[in-house]
């Protein structure tokens, strides 16, 4: 969201939403402009964040299903050896 300040003072110009518009507000001499723009660039950064999520959950998963296969492995090489160890005692 790009920054705004007033045309009078120069203070830096407050957002604020009035139904569907944003409307950026000087605190100091209550100077009014109205923002759709702020609107668009809100729904964009939402959407953005979202799609971040759910790679990210994904990418989770797929990891979690590498360390299950990797366990795996090792407890079926750890099971061999331990049967491999048993048959050696038994002699
Ligand atoms: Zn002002």
């Amino acid at each position: 969201m790009s920054v705004r300040f007033c045309p009078r003072d120069g203070a830096l110009l407050i957002p604020q939403r009035r139904g569907d518009v944003i409307l950026l507000r000087c605190p100091r001499c209550g100077y009014e402009v109205k923002s759709t723009e702020g609107l668009r660039e809100g729904y964009r950064q939402k959407s953005g964040v979202s799609e971040d999520k759910r790679r990210g959950v994904i990418i989770a998963k797929e990891e979690r299903v590498e360390i299950d296969q990797e366990q795996r492995e090792e407890l079926r090489r750890q099971l061999l050896e331990n049967l491999q160890e048993t048959d050696r005692e038994g002699e």
